[in-house]
């Protein structure tokens, strides 16, 4: 990457994260809250780290990564001493070995084999980690989460494998245009939250609502998300450099 092209992406990121700031502001008050109230959580994927570094250097303290690969490569050159890194994308049970050490939380947890495994892991490392159980709210075939009928029996199962705390729940919404669906699927997620927290199940702390990407993250908040997941938004359209076989 050229300087310019670097300079350049700095300046887009500070004029979208100061959108994006007030935005977040404006929805959490619209709902009664506050903007330190909701969590932005940066999505990183395809972003290269001295972009990240940069944007970490102006204020933003939670990232994203949802690719094993991408996140061991990007991790060394990485502020993390200012940031906290979390997972948020489908995981397989074979690379949690690498996130141990690495993230805060991961986002993606959806079922009893990954939840075990993870338990397992960080039993051996002396560790604590931080798991959002993520819910299948649209019940889409080939997406990950829990059915959301299924929730409440899995939290109950999982709660109590040592070494992994449910922190909260987190959902991916089916991609719909009509905001009254949308709108539709964070409510349930919502309902879904205060109803596991009322239940104020032992090692379970309901603190965190994952939902919400760049095009609906206001929507989110104003449906009662406490933490927002925002990539294209803040960094640019995102550019997919076509995979090498070798
Ligand atoms: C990429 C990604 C996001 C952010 O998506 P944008 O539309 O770019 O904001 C949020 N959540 C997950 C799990 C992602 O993979």
């Amino acid at each position: 990457m050229t300087e310019k092209l670097l300079s350049e992406r700095f300046a887009d990121f500070e004029e979208n994260y100061k959108r994006i700031q007030e935005q977040i502001a404006e929805a959490a008050e619209g709902s009664g809250r506050k903007a330190a109230d909701i969590t932005l959580l940066a999505a990183t994927k395809t972003v290269p780290a001295e972009v990240i570094n940069h944007a970490i250097s102006m204020g933003l303290s939670h990232i994203g990564e949802n690719r094993v690969q991408e996140l061991l490569e990007k991790y060394p050159a990485l502020d993390r001493e200012h940031c906290d890194l979390q997972f948020i994308g489908q995981l397989q049970t074979n690379k949690i070995k690498y996130l141990i050490d690495k993230v805060s939380c991961i986002q993606s947890i959806d079922s009893m084999k990954l939840a075990t495994e993870l338990s397992r892991l960080c039993q051996k490392e002396a560790r604590r980690m931080d798991v959002l159980v993520e819910v299948n709210i649209g019940r889409e075939e080939n997406k990950g989460g829990v059915a959301p009928e299924a929730l409440i029996e899995f939290i109950d199962e999982i709660r109590l494998l040592p070494g992994i705390r449910v922190n909260g729940l987190m959902a991916v919404p089916p991609i719909c245009s009509d905001t009254k669906e949308l709108c539709r699927y964070f409510l349930g997620m919502k309902q879904y939250f205060v109803d596991i927290k009322g239940k104020s199940m032992d090692n379970v702390n309901m603190d965190c609502l994952s939902m919400g990407m760049s095009s609906d993250f206001a929507l989110a908040i104003s449906c009662g998300a406490t933490m927002v997941r925002v990539g294209s938004s803040l960094f640019g359209a995102r550019e997919y450099k076509p995979k090498l076989t070798l």
